[in-house]
């Protein structure tokens, strides 16, 4: 994965559930339960807090990359799995596309003309932290190969055949151990509080007057796909 700098604080996102999807909560809660599993990350319900996530009914599944300040959208649209959730989650937790990393032409094929053209910036590359951990075919992060092509041919294409990328039923090993270094999962605390002192990470602001300097995330929409 390919992550950004403004994360949540004390790993602990906080949410509200839009009254149209209260049939849908055991869903939004499946998803957290995909991330909570296998990471020191945590949801709890907002209550007076300045920055939590919004889960909303939309026409498609969409997030924004990291943290951003105040009240922040995630859409969960009637087509969209669990795990289509899960990936807009680990968005809104930083992390851009896995297929946008600066190293991805050496792992895959974009097919620029296959892509809609209101999409292409969905394949743009993007310098996120890759934690030097390697590239991930197999990230619930990654698009597949036919994702938002124009006339059904191949968008995305894997450089070693038989490889399947776009999965959307789990975290893989790789997703899991960069939230984990994202998140400072399994640091003591004092290490955990240098780390955001004096280097590398932003966290969200924590009162009104910042947050317009952290307004600078990317803004990524998609729709929801088979699986
Ligand atoms: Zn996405």
């Amino acid at each position: 994965m390919n992550a950004v700098k403004t994360i949540w604080s004390d790993a602990t996102v906080h949410f509200t559930i839009s009254k149209e999807l209260a049939h849908r909560e055991s869903e939004v809660y499946a998803a957290f339960k995909m991330i909570t599993d296998a990471t020191c990350i945590r949801f709890q319900k907002h209550t007076n807090e300045l920055n939590y996530l919004k889960i909303q009914d939309g026409k498609g599944c969409a997030s924004y990359i990291g943290c951003r300040g105040g009240v922040q959208s995630v859409f969960f649209g009637p087509a969209c799995s669990v795990g289509n959730l899960c990936h807009e989650i680990i968005h809104a937790l930083g992390f851009y596309h896995e297929h946008t990393r600066t190293d991805r032409d050496q792992h895959v094929t974009v097919n620029w003309q296959s892509i809609k053209p209101n999409k292409k910036r969905n394949f743009k590359v993007k310098r996120g932290d890759t934690f030097n951990l390697p590239y991930d075919l197999n990230s619930i992060m990654h698009y597949g190969q036919y994702f938002f092509s124009v006339d059904g041919s191949p968008t995305v294409l894997p450089k070693r055949s038989g490889v399947k990328m776009g999965q959307r039923t789990h975290l893989s090993q790789l997703d899991v151990q960069r939230l984990n270094k994202l998140y400072h999962c399994g640091k003591d605390l004092l290490a955990t509080a240098c780390h955001q002192m004096f280097h590398l990470t932003s966290f969200c602001p924590t009162t009104l007057t910042h947050i317009s300097s952290f307004r600078r995330a990317d803004e990524i929409a998609e729709k929801a796909f088979g699986y």
